[in-house]
């Protein structure tokens, strides 16, 4: 089997499964308890707090763990949300609160229910959860990319209302790999309204490319373990001390309150030790994905009629992830050439992997400017660092016989 579907999930690092097994056997105490098997639980997520905060440079009271990228996502708006209506609140009318602003009721209009910015790019998890928020009544700006992929700055803050409380930009998209201006747009968001929270989504960046100045610039940033090399279900949601945001999941006082329930030890564990194996072997994993996918879409490239989605440079990892290929081949379904290609033992996916099975072309593609016909031939291939030169010239030795068959209408390699 060939692998090339990484941005979908990865396999387990042997650092990560290592790190869990304890906790997976002998050291079963709940962290939160008070002897000495528990205290083994805890002493081992503050050392995954550690870290996972190094990778971001937060300090390690500002992780905190969650079941995933999904649910961070969730709580980052949804958290965000009741925030500013708490403080609307205390405001006394529920009206707009930025510092300084004219509150709705004395200028005698309706009350507001507030404003967030975010990206027509961004994965479902943070969508699905803006629709939820624009059913409260909260009022959504969706930015457009440009035909490369990327939000602009100007974009942004032209977009702040009186209202807007939260800015969400990802990081780095799921479907085309291009890397967004996070830290400026947070920057330039701060100079103009320093109560607005900027929130990233980082799921597909984390362990992939240098974001140990985030926490500088972002109040607030989702990450998933199990697109490091972690186990699934567990990530974390950075949130910048100081910062007030409502709890998404109520219970216990775990995780300082901000997320109650009982800690996932093994998960957490194993989260921990695959960022800190990324961390430590960051600049040659980029540099080996680097050399991986320039040599894959180079022979790619000699099919006749494909596009590159998004931004592209040979020997760039600044503004596209290191291992992110994203194409379109003209005259192809991309669902079909993903059959044959699992025929062949390669695994890939076409737009992101929650999405497939939807015959709907991709939002991202859509978003970019590709019509319809050309979005429906398009094919990603993640790679990791465990990739090898003959597997790569194997897929495209593959895709290329694929794609002449499919061409001339055949569905069988
Ligand atoms: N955000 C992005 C950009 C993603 O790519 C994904 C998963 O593919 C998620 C969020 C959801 O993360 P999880 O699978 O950990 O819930």
């Amino acid at each position: 089997m060939i692998y090339l579907d990484n941005a979908a999930t990865t396999q387990i690092e042997e650092t990560a499964l290592d790190a869990m097994l304890p906790f997976l056997k002998g050291e079963y105490g709940n962290a939160s308890a008070v002897y000495e098997l528990a205290r083994n639980s805890k002493r081992a997520v503050f050392n995954a707090r550690k870290q996972c905060a190094a990778l971001i440079g937060a300090a390690p009271n500002e992780v905190f763990f969650t079941s995933g990228g999904t649910e961070s996502d969730n709580h980052a708006l949804i958290g965000a949300y009741e925030a500013w209506k708490k403080k609307a609140k205390k405001q006394g009318d529920g009206s707009a609160v930025s510092d300084g602003a004219v509150s709705a009721k004395t200028a005698g209009t309706m009350p507001s229910a507030g404003h967030i910015i975010t990206t027509a790019i961004e994965h479902h998890a943070i969508l699905r959860t803006a629709e939820y928020l624009e059913s409260l009544g909260v009022s959504v700006t969706y930015l457009k990319p440009d035909s490369d992929g990327f939000i602009n700055v100007s974009r942004v803050l032209e977009a702040i209302k009186e209202d807007t409380f939260l800015v969400s930009v990802m990081t780095a998209n799921n479907e085309i790999g291009t890397i967004e201006p996070v830290c400026e747009i947070a920057d330039a968001v701060h100079a103009v309204r320093n109560d607005i929270l900027v929130h990233t989504d980082a799921v597909q960046a984390y362990g992939q490319i240098k974001l140990d100045e985030f926490a500088k610039h972002v109040d607030l940033l989702s990450a998933s373990s199990h697109k490091l090399g972690g186990p699934k279900g567990c990530g974390l949601l950075y949130i910048r001390d100081g910062v007030k945001l409502g709890p998404l999941i109520r219970g216990g006082m775990q995780e300082s309150g901000r997320r109650a329930g009982t800690e996932n030890v093994p998960g957490i564990v194993g989260f921990g030790a695959a960022s800190e194996a990324a961390f430590a072997g960051l600049d040659a994993k980029m540099t080996a994905e680097c050399t991986l996918r320039d040599r894959l879409l180079a022979k790619i490239g000699i099919i006749t009629d494909v596009i590159i989605n998004g931004a592209y440079e040979s020997g760039d990892f600044s503004k596209r992830l290191p291992g992110n290929i994203s194409v379109c081949i003209k005259g192809i379904e991309g669902e079909s050439a993903l059959i044959m290609l699992d025929r062949a033992g390669i695994c890939a996916s076409s737009g992101s992997a929650c999405t497939s099975g939807a015959r709907e072309p991709s939002h991202v593609l859509k978003a970019i400017g590709r019509a319809d016909d050309e979005a429906k031939g398009s094919l990603r291939f993640t790679l990791s660092h465990h990739n090898t030169e003959e597997e790569i010239d194997r897929a495209a030795e593959v895709l290329s016989e694929i794609v002449d068959k499919l061409r001339n209408g055949k569905k069988h390699l």
